[in-house]
């Protein structure tokens, strides 16, 4: 695209009909005054040129009578005052001059003076001034001939002018429509589509929407408006997509441990175990629960216990695997879901994190009732100890409460428990 085209699409439709408008205005005016003045001067050259003309054929008639007087008189004066010699040599100074100022530039080889006149008009110097008499007819006629046919030029030059300036007009005028038609109205139309399915899908649609206009703008000719429209529609779905993100986030997300919240867990334990059904596999779950956690609260304040929390979440992550689901359960419990893994497995991972957490420096830890923050956690696996989500939770549980009866800071498996004294 050259800097002229560039040019062009920097102004609206409307714009450049506007200027287009006002030059060709500016065009007619200053060659409507031209033309007229123009006119108005050759018309005057052509008509002085033909007074000249018919001054001079008036004048060869006198000059005829002139001529045809004498021969009969014999002399050089005449009755009729209209041919007597020095009338007729003023009159044919004055056209002369008439000639002259009409751009005529007379034929004039004689010295015309009222002492030459009588011997002008005599003989054979009659018939040589009658030549030259001639000669100035034919040439203004001829010139005024010339002048008629110059302003008949000019007068269709201008009609043509005019014409072009229209046509111009005209085409510039329907090429500006037609970009309108084609740069505004066109991917209007497409922009309402687009924008008639985002309404119907979001916010399914959203990114696929922002997408397509973003490809649509990269390989389409879009006036103006139309870019400027479409770019805030693009940044309008890429903020929804954001924000949908983001609530997605907050959705299944613990506010102060950023691990998954109980929802979010639940939702996945229930599909595992239903997954782990179908396929005959396994679904391990531990229950994590700090170990005299409302003592840390009640030393140390519960924004200090905040902040223990989010370290230990922080461990629990940085342990599990990519599609192991780390959980918040509720207060100062989490709850660890292996899919796809047996109780060893889970044991093992168990006690890796538990020994990690004990090994692990927290701020205020030695007034702890055993001089550190630990966990307690138990395990329980689907179909091994359980047979349902909510049993398997209940079963996971008991482990945990094993492990808290056997002295905290260890991982209990509910295999190993005894089984509940059932009275019978
Ligand atoms: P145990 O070893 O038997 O688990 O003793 P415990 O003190 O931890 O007893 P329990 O688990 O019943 O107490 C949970 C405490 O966790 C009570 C409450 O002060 C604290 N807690 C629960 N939720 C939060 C929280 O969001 N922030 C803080 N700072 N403390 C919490
Ligand atoms: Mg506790």
């Amino acid at each position: 695209m050259n800097r002229a085209q560039l040019t062009i699409k920097k102004i609206s439709p409307l714009q450049a009909i506007v200027y287009t408008g006002t030059l060709s205005l500016v065009i007619i005016i200053v060659g409507t005054v031209g033309f007229f003045v123009t006119q108005q001067s050759l018309l005057e050259k052509v008509q002085k040129k033909q007074a000249c003309y018919l001054d001079l054929v008036d004048f060869r008639g006198k000059l005829l009578e002139f001529g045809l007087s004498r021969d009969v008189a014999g002399v050089t004066m005449e009755t009729d005052i209209g041919q007597r010699p020095e009338v007729l040599l003023f009159m044919y100074n004055k056209i002369l001059s008439q000639m002259r100022e009409a751009g005529l530039h007379p034929h004039t080889s004689f010295h015309l003076s009222q002492e030459s006149w009588p011997t002008l008009l005599a003989g054979d110097n009659l018939k040589l001034f009658s030549l030259e008499l001639e000669k100035n007819i034919d040439k203004a006629k001829v010139e005024s001939k010339n002048a008629s046919i110059k302003l008949l030029v000019i007068n269709e030059f201008f009609l043509f002018f005019i014409l072009a300036v229209l046509l111009t007009l005209s085409i510039t005028a329907g090429w500006m429509l037609h970009n309108n038609y084609r740069e505004t109205l066109i991917p209007l139309a497409q922009l309402v589509g687009q924008l008639k399915l985002l309404n119907r899908n979001i916010p399914e649609s959203i990114h696929d929407t922002a997408e397509e206009m973003k490809k649509e703008l990269t390989e389409m000719d879009y006036s103006n408006d139309i870019t400027q429209i479409t770019r805030s529609i693009m940044n309008f779905c890429g903020d929804i997509e954001a924000k949908n993100k983001k609530l997605d986030e907050i959705y299944i997300r613990d506010e102060k441990t950023n691990l998954y919240n109980y929802r979010h867990f639940k939702e996945h334990l229930i599909i595992d175990v239903e997954r782990a059904k179908r396929l005959n596999d396994r679904v391990s779950l531990a229950m994590i629960d700090i170990d005299h956690f409302k003592f840390y609260n009640d030393s140390n304040g519960h924004l200090a216990g905040d902040y223990a929390l989010k370290l230990l979440a922080d461990i629990i992550s940085s342990q599990c695997r990519a599609y192991d689901v780390p959980s918040r359960f509720g207060g100062d419990e989490f709850a660890l879901l292996f899919p796809k893994t047996g109780t060893s497995t889970a044991r093992d991972i168990a006690e890796r994190l538990r020994k990690i957490i004990s090994d692990r420096q927290f701020p205020y830890e030695d007034a702890q009732p055993v001089g550190e923050l630990t966990v307690s956690i138990g395990i329980a696996t689907f179909p091994d100890d359980a047979l349902d989500w909510s049993t398997l939770i209940s079963n996971a549980d008991r482990a945990l409460y094993k492990a808290k009866a056997d002295g905290r800071n260890n991982v209990v498996v509910f295999t190993s428990i005894d089984p509940p004294n059932i009275p019978g």
